[in-house]
């Protein structure tokens, strides 16, 4: 369990933990991977998320499983993009999350992830919630802490092992 006044401060920066679905680029699962590589190179982020045509979360696609599709022995070949799908090799396995305020469990998944998306319980897509965001959560805590709350240690000869 989080401590309580560690949440409380973590939580003065809530309204930024998620960065709404309207602002987050996507792709289509069934658009082809050069169309995808156009707009992961134009967004210059390293994975996006990929929705279907309904506007429910289907998974994430990374430049890297771009570029390995268009790798030959010794060639790279960039038309061969244009006949593969993104729900071809998208990545499905990765953790998605209901509740944006969970600062628990988001803190823990984010330790793996660089961000995570918002889905509802019907497949709906929210939003995302980055390891960036919760980390200035953080860092207002660590520099903060002391102005709100009385910190003692309860005793000096006791080594606290994290
Ligand atoms: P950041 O912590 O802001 O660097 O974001 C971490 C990752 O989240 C980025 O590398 C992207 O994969 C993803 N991301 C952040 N903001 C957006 C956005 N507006 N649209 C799509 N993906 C985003």
């Amino acid at each position: 369990m989080i401590n309580a006044a560690i949440e409380d401060l973590l939580n003065d920066h809530q309204e930024n933990f998620m960065i709404p679905a309207n602002v987050v680029a996507n792709v289509i699962d069934t658009n082809n991977l050069y169309h995808a590589f156009l707009v992961l190179t134009k967004v210059k982020y390293a994975k996006i998320i990929v929705l279907n045509c309904d506007g429910k979360y289907e998974g994430l696609l990374s430049l890297s499983m771009i570029t390995e599709q268009m790798l030959e022995t010794e060639t790279i070949d960039v038309e061969k993009l244009k006949h593969i799908q993104v729900k071809d090799v998208m990545q499905t396995d990765i953790p998605t999350i209901q509740d944006p305020y969970n600062i628990e469990r988001n803190l823990h998944l984010l330790i793996d992830q660089t961000f995570l998306p918002v889905v509802s319980d019907d497949g709906d897509f929210t939003g995302i919630v980055t390891r960036r965001e919760l980390l200035k959560a953080v860092n207002h805590l660590a520099h903060d802490i002391d102005s709100v709350y009385d910190i003692t240690k309860k005793n000096e000869n006791l080594i606290t092992k994290f």
